[in-house]
């Protein structure tokens, strides 16, 4: 499946705020945001007046970025939501954060959402028992998370155990660290999503 290669702090530069793309390193002072928190690129201390539509583009590259969704898929989302009872802000959020990769970073099983997508895609997460290795997996309430009995040794999911340990879980999700695996309690709703994001400029785009 094809995803973003490139430098990920410059995407977090471009959008002007900390997309938390790399783990531990976005919390410390090493972050380019906050050294250097203009756009990249040799134009990227000009000002520049943004039009309507450059504000809801914006918005719409600033949540792909952050799910690590690139264009296709992240209209298919949308199309998606649209259908979905409810509102198609907040269904498209509902469905981003519903993806495996997604979820297995929330549980604090890894450091980002980039790290929880090369550890799905190396078979290292079972779902309701079955090995799964796709990272856009769409989870469901009741579904059982879990790092596969053979996997549960490696070095980085022992530093993950420990530092589930200390930080708070979103309430849709339940943790258990000592067995590393969770479950989908219910699915999120806006409050529980603390994404920097306005959805409705995101609607607002694909609606043009
Ligand atoms: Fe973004 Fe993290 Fe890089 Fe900071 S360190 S620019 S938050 S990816």
């Amino acid at each position: 499946m094809a995803r973003y290669t490139g430098p990920v702090c410059r995407l977090c530069r471009r959008e002007g705020a900390k997309l938390f793309l790399k783990g531990d390193r976005c919390y410390t002072d090493r972050c380019p945001v906050n050294r250097r928190s203009y756009a990249p690129g040799e134009h990227g201390q000009m000002r520049k007046k943004v039009s309507e539509y450059g504000v809801q583009l914006r918005e719409k590259q600033k949540a792909r970025r952050i799910y690590g969704v690139l264009e296709a898929q992240f209209r298919r989302y949308f199309e998606k939501a649209e259908k979905s009872r409810g509102v198609t802000g907040e269904m498209l959020l509902q469905l981003l954060e519903r993806r495996l990769d997604n979820v297995v970073y929330r549980m604090g099983l890894a450091p980002s959402r980039a790290d929880a997508r090369q550890s799905i895609r190396h078979g290292h997460f079972t779902v309701n028992g079955s090995k799964v290795n796709i990272p856009s997996y769409l989870v469901r309430v009741g579904d059982q998370i879990a790092v596969r009995e053979k996997s549960r040794e490696m070095a980085k999911f022992k530093e993950a155990a420990e530092s589930i340990r200390g930080r708070a879980i979103p309430q849709w999700l339940s943790v258990d660290a000592d067995t590393l695996t969770g479950s989908i309690v219910r699915l999120p709703n806006r409050e529980d999503i603390d994404v920097p994001i306005q959805e409705h400029l995101i609607v607002e785009l694909y609606s043009r």
